[in-house]
């Protein structure tokens, strides 16, 4: 691998990845008749799902059709399973078709061919920095689930070679890593802080000894604080992806890192989760997505994960829309003044102001109006003010579309432990 290989432009697909709008939804529509035409004469849950809204697949034409079929939610997978083993239904291909069939907790069994989710994730990767050439160590597990099989597919697909270190064994994998001369990270961020502090023990130095350039992580929050010490550390690049074992990969960083973007080949849906209708840019809602994928089509497939979205141009020259951040799951929303409000947004806010050390948004009801107080505990050495609480105020509608008061408390009010969000609406 020549040291001055540039990570950080080109394409894996340029044309269908800097396609222009219009070209866009002309290609996403086509794909969609596709699958939705042999969707429905191969599974039969995708009948039913359209019999179920009354609707045939001529009606579902373009993504805002999409709108008109109901939601196929992650937590229902089990026991549709279970009602129609083994697949619920929604195996697309015959069975001797399929190259490998993975089991989630669920249990969730995902019917696969290499096809379609490893295209996408192997976009994931060349937009993270892995080049030809590359050795990549994959530390996801080789038992039951399906990433690690993905990843070592996309990095062959790169022309990258894989070391298969699976989960664990931190010493062999240092070792490996340091005797081989890998350039590649594939794994979680928490594993690839537990590499570096291994990697101490050794009295390796991280840069010196070790040969790390790039790393795709996935499967747990990637806080941009510990992304820049995992850089640092190694002097790498560190990009996340998100995906689900059942639809694969649905976003992934390019070297910007200003949000994921939506592979070429599939449709990702924000979605107000009560009318399943599609939400804007900006607009906080479930991800929904739906996957070009024969062998296993996902049509409308509700990710319980809440977002939001971009569709400003990116530097990097890929034209489709981004996930600005996962937020964290559905069940964790509350509805104020009619827009969703999650645990992250609330975040949000306090990340915003160095004089914020924690905060509560408090959800009252006078008069038949929801109302709205940040309770804001201030960092030591700072005293509240009129004019903090008119900053405070001013950002909260940027990150939840909602207007409320600001109130500071003292860090003794609240207890070690408390929910972001506390509702106290009562509803008699
Ligand atoms: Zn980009």
């Amino acid at each position: 691998m020549a040291s001055e290989t540039d990570r950080s432009k080109g394409f894996y697909h340029q044309t269908l990845e800097t396609m222009s709008s219009d070209e866009r939804n002309q290609y996403l529509s086509k794909e969609l008749q596709k699958i939705v035409s042999h969707a429905f004469r191969n599974a039969p849950a995708i009948q039913k799902k359209f019999a179920s809204a009354g609707l045939k697949p001529q009606d579902v034409r373009t993504v805002k059709d999409l709108e008109k079929l109901p939601i196929t939610h992650k937590h229902e997978l089990a026991s549709l399973q279970k009602k129609d083993p083994p697949f619920g239904g929604f195996l697309g291909v015959p069975m001797e078709r399929l190259k490998r069939i993975c089991m989630s907790p669920g249990p969730i069994y995902e019917p696969e061919d290499t096809e379609s989710k490893n295209d996408r994730w192997t976009q994931a990767f060349f937009a993270a920095g892995f080049r030809r050439g590359d050795i990549g160590q994959v530390t996801f597990s080789y038992h039951l689930v399906p990433p690690a099989f993905w990843f070592e597919d996309a990095l062959h697909r790169l022309g990258c070679i894989a070391t298969p270190g699976g989960v664990g064994n931190t010493e062999q994998q240092v070792k490996m890593m340091h005797d081989l001369g890998v350039t590649g990270y594939i794994g979680t961020p928490s594993f690839l802080m537990a590499v570096a502090k291994k990697a101490q023990e050794f009295h390796y130095h991280p840069q010196k000894d070790l040969c790390l350039k790039v790393g795709f992580v996935s499967g747990e929050m990637l806080p941009e604080s510990l992304r820049s010490e995992l850089e640092e550390t190694f002097g790498m690049i560190v990009r996340q992806g998100y995906g689900t074992a059942d639809v694969g990969c649905m976003g992934y960083e390019c070297f910007h890192k200003n949000g994921m973007h939506f592979p070429y080949n599939c449709i990702v849906e924000i979605v107000d989760p009560e009318t399943g209708k599609q939400l804007g840019p900006g607009e906080t809602g479930e991800i929904v997505t739906t996957v070009f994928d024969e062998v296993y089509p996902m049509i409308r497939f509700g990710t319980g994960d809440l977002s939001y979205y971009t569709d400003e141009p990116c530097p990097c020259g890929r034209t489709t829309g981004r996930l600005v951040k996962i937020l964290g799951r559905l069940d964790q929303v509350t509805k104020v003044k009619g827009m969703f409000i999650h645990p992250g947004n609330v975040d949000n806010v306090a990340a915003k102001f160095d004089e914020i050390e924690d905060c509560q948004v408090v959800v009252t009801r006078e008069g038949h109006v929801d109302q709205m107080t940040l309770k804001v505990i201030l960092a030591k050495g700072i005293l509240p003010s009129n004019d903090l609480a008119k900053r405070i105020e001013s950002a909260i509608p940027e990150s939840m579309r909602v207007r409320g008061k600001v109130e500071f408390i003292d860090r003794g009010t609240l207890p070690e432990k408390f929910s972001k969000i506390d509702d106290r609406r009562k509803w008699e």
